[in-house]
This record gives C-alpha cells, structure tokens and sequence, in this order.
C-alpha cells in the first residue's frame, strides 16, 4: 500500500522562493494497524531484543509503601537502515528502537529523561537469539493506553517539510504570512503534521525553547521523530472546500471518524500531550546522547 500526500497550494518554487533553502525531507510513516514483524520497521510491534539481555525499566515508580517499584518500559518503534537510509545511524549500526515509559514524569526530561524514554541503536545480524515474547504493556500499565502504541506497519513516503514561523527568519516569516492571509490560504506547507521523521515541528501551544540543545554536549537538537494524535485534520481546509492535503489521496473515499475509533486518521491511538503531537529531539553530533520529548 502507497500513501501520497496531496499538494500545497502554495508551491515555494513559484510564490516563495526564498522559502526554498529551508525546506528539508520528512519521511511521513503512513502507520497503518497491523501485524508488523521482529525484524521489521513498525510503531508498536515486537522489537529485534536479544534474548540475554536484560528488559530496560523506569525507576521513576513506586509501590504504596513507598518502595521502588520498576515497571518495564513500552516498546514504541523500531527501524531500520534499509527501509529509512537518511537516518543517521551510528557507525555498525543498522536498527535503532524506542522504549518509553508511558508515564510523563517530567518531560521534556532534559537530565532524567534518559531513564524513562531510551533509543537502542544496533546491529540486526548481532541479534542472534532473539527474544520470544517482550512484556506485555497490558499486563504491566494501568494507567490508560495515552502513551501505548497499537502495533502499526508503516509506508513511508518521503516529501519537503519547511520550518514554522517560530523557525524562519522573522521577516521571512511576516512577508510569508502576509502572503497567505491576503490570498486566504490556510498554512498547508510548513510543520508536516502526523508521524515523521525528521522535519520540523510546530509550536503551536508553547513558544519554541530558546535553547534547543543536547544536555551531553551542548550541539543543537534536531527533530528525530514526530508522534502525533491524528495524522490530518477533519473538515474542509482551504477556500475550495479541499479535504485537508495530509489526508492520503488513496484514502478519500471513506468517511473519516472523529477520535481514535479511526484507523485511518489515529492509526497509533495514543493521545499525545493534551491531544496534540509530540517531538523526540536528539543530538545532531551524537544520535547516542539522551534524547529530548517535547508535547505541544
Ligand atoms: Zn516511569
Ligand atoms: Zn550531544
């Protein structure tokens, strides 16, 4: 299955010109549910574990005594070299994996993240004795599926992204605004909504932090991966009436559902922040360097 997203009504190449050196490739991921495999990229499905070693836990709980009482982190993604070559994996890598704990604690969790949302960055074929069957979050979280993934198989499609105004030069973004509102054009180009990797995020509810930069080393942090609540908008979006143009052209002939009963619209089903979306930032030197979540 293909996914294509529509095009914006505004075409940088031919209004915006100078909008052209920000735009950099996002990979929507088009998550789908599904029966994804062990060695497959996926949002939700079996991770690659070696068998010996030992499932991470967040150590952020405890029981009603007041002991510690660790609870294993949720499996939310996997994926691979050969499906996403333009991540930048790690000398020897090929696999990176995503363990959270559905819990918030104090995200975006610039020190303490590190113990509650981790990426793993393997080697596929080192994984010689895979493990059978990785805790069941059900089993383990009761506190609502918000932050646990249903399995998806994902279908990447690769399209320019442009930052928001919070990211463009400020008089850039003034005259690009202006531009729009005197033609009555929504804003369909810039912060690809939906999951992605890479791109730019909106930051829509909070300003952007002034700072963006890796607790380890103090580079700058980059978008590494996008979760988000709906993958498009429901209603008309534009003065013709248009679906909104992240709704895959392959999907238009069914009626979409408010929430996440649609599969479509909320394939992964998680609520993210307050129902809005969610950035995982990493290091742009050291992809290995604890990574950042910021909701919106
Ligand atoms: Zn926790
Ligand atoms: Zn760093």
């Amino acid at each position: 299955m293909k996914f294509t997203t529509a095009p914006s009504a505004v075409e940088p190449a031919r209004d915006f010109p100078e909008l052209l050196p920000h735009g950099r490739t996002a990979v929507r991921l088009h998550p789908r549910r599904g029966a994804p495999g062990t060695y497959d990229s996926h949002i939700g499905g079996p991770p690659l574990w070696p068998a010996d070693e030992a499932w991470p836990d967040c150590a952020g709980h405890r029981d009603i005594n007041g002991r510690a009482y660790p609870l294993p982190l949720v499996a939310v993604t996997q994926l691979t070299a050969a499906d996403f070559p333009e991540l930048r994996f790690p000398e020897g890598t090929d696999l990176v994996q995503l363990l959270w704990c559905p819990e918030w604690h104090d995200q975006p969790h610039p020190a303490g993240w590190g113990q509650a949302c981790r990426l793993y960055w393997r080697r596929a074929d080192a994984v010689t004795d895979p493990l059978a069957e990785p805790p069941d979050p059900e089993e383990h979280w009761d506190h609502g599926p918000d932050m646990i993934p249903r399995a998806c198989v994902l279908h990447p499609e690769r399209i320019t992204d442009y930052p928001g105004g919070e990211e463009l030069p400020p008089a850039l973004a003034e005259r690009f605004g202006a531009w729009l509102e005197e033609r009555d054009l929504p804003d369909d180009l810039t912060t690809v909504p939906g999951h992605k990797l890479g791109g730019f995020m909106n930051w829509c509810t909070t300003d952007r932090p002034g700072a963006l930069e890796c607790g380890a080393c103090r580079s700058p942090l980059e978008l590494f991966l996008q979760f988000d609540t709906a993958e498009w908008r429901l209603g008309s979006w534009g003065p013709d009436g248009a679906p909104h143009r992240f709704r895959p052209l392959e999907e238009r002939g069914r009626e979409p559902v408010d929430g996440a009963e649609d599969p479509a619209r909320e394939p992964v089903g998680m609520t993210v922040g307050r129902g809005g979306h969610g950035g995982l930032f990493v290091c742009a030197t050291d992809p290995r360097h604890p990574a950042s979540f910021f909701t919106q």
